[in-house]
């Protein structure tokens, strides 16, 4: 790699999904000098149930504004056993008023989302964006050079690798994982409802996955339904029977269903981190953690990480020498308890949904009376879900 025409900067951010955008947005806050390596891509068809605390850390550093000229408050969560199965569990449902709070959260577009976070970060910010990716990396003396597939090159001393499940950073910074892939897919659009569901997230729970209807404001709700892939393709292939299944899985609670907008499939997987950074890269969002779309954990995981990597840039002495080393190595160590625990979190729950054996259906229907009726319970499983304990 010529040394010559190399720019020189603080922070490389790669990868332009929600994470990578955060990222970028708080190292250039804390006066860091950024590239972000962001190709364009397909808009992100997904929305994202955000938890209180958040919501709370994006409006704090500035990512948005008001959430209610984003997104819909989720007030309510009312879970359904739908199995059919010998132990059900019962209908339980979450309110944010027993717990004094106005909603647990907010659902957003991930294209709002997206939208509002490049228009944060201020003109003039030291933030370069580039529309191409990385293609080879190298680090000599403490410093990474970095080829990026439009033929440029950038020297910097941090990267920050936000390039998704196949990430090529964490590649580059020998951070081994565990992966496990699913049979099941999620299928998500938006749906108009002729009964609408309010503020209130509605998860159906069948043997194959959890049908989730997620409030989007009025007649509105955004559709996460798991199941296995050739269910859902079969269903997509269909309009007729795509309508008609809408109508059976939610019970026929809401009345007719009408998708607007084309549905996509995301398949399934697993994927963990032996740590969270490593000889000069640091992982953020979805290069570190990859789970089910159960229990709206992953894009909130994924702004904690961005979290702790602002409050590890905000102790950074840029004059002394090796730095990004000593940050990388706070990080993985302050990252390492939550990654590890929501992880688990959400791999068991998952499992536990799917389980058709006995003791698996026993344990899920105490654990929901346990979560109906025992108020310090539901108070845990609430914090828990919010990421605060
Ligand atoms: C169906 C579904 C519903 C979900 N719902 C929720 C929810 O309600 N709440 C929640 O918290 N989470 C939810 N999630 C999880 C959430 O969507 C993800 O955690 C989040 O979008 C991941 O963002 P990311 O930026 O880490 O990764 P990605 O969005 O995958 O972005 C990675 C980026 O890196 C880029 N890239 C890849 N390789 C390179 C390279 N070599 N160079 C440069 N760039 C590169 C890609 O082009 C892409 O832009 C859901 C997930 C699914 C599948």
């Amino acid at each position: 790699m010529s040394e010559q025409s190399t720019e020189h900067v603080d922070i490389a951010v790669i990868g332009g999904g929600l994470a990578g955008i955060a990222a970028a947005h708080v190292a250039t806050n804390s006066g860091f000098s950024t590239v972000h390596v962001a190709p364009s891509g397909a808009p992100d068809a997904r929305t994202s149930a955000l938890m209180m605390p958040s919501v709370k850390f994006m409006q704090d550093v500035g990512l948005i504004g008001e959430p209610s000229s984003l997104g819909t408050p989720l007030a309510q969560i009312r879970i359904i056993d739908a199995t059919n199965r010998m132990l059900r569990a019962p209908e339980t449902l979450f309110t944010a008023q027993e717990f004094n709070l106005d909603a647990f959260g907010w659902n957003f577009a991930n294209t709002a989302l997206s939208a509002a976070f490049r228009k944060s970060t201020p003109d003039g910010a030291p933030l370069q964006i580039r529309n191409t990716t990385l293609s080879a990396a190298q680090r000599t003396d403490g410093i990474w050079h970095l080829k990026l597939k439009d033929g440029t090159t950038l020297s910097t001393e941090l990267v920050v690798g936000a390039d998704g499940k196949q990430s090529k950073t964490r590649q580059i910074a020998g951070i081994a994982t565990r992966e496990h892939s699913y049979a099941q897919s999620a299928l998500v659009c938006d749906l108009a409802l002729e009964r609408p569901i309010g503020n209130c997230s509605i998860e159906f729970h069948y043997p194959n996955g959890p049908f989730t209807l997620v409030p989007a404001a009025g007649d509105k709700a955004n559709l996460v339904w798991i199941d296995t892939k050739e269910n859902l393709l079969a269903a997509q292939a269909d309009p007729e029977r795509f309508q008609s299944a809408l109508f059976e899985k939610s019970q026929r609670l809401f009345g007719a269903i009408e998708p607007l907008t084309k549905s996509h499939v995301f398949p399934l997987s697993a994927l963990s981190v032996a740590k969270a950074g490593n000889n000069g890269i640091v992982l953020v969002g979805e290069s570190a953690h990859a789970f089910p779309p159960i229990g709206a954990q992953g894009l909130n995981l994924g702004l904690r990480d961005v979290a702790d990597l602002a409050a590890c840039l905000a102790l950074v002495n840029r004059q002394s020498y090796g730095w990004a080393d000593r940050l990388v190595a706070q990080y993985a160590e302050t990252r390492a308890h939550d990654l590890m625990r929501t992880g688990h979190f959400v791999d068991g729950l998952f499992k536990s949904l799917l389980s058709d054996l006995l003791p698996a259906q026993a344990l899920r229907s105490v654990g929901l009376w346990a979560l109906k009726s025992f108020k310090p319970l539901r108070k845990f499983a609430i914090e828990f879900g919010m990421g605060r304990n």
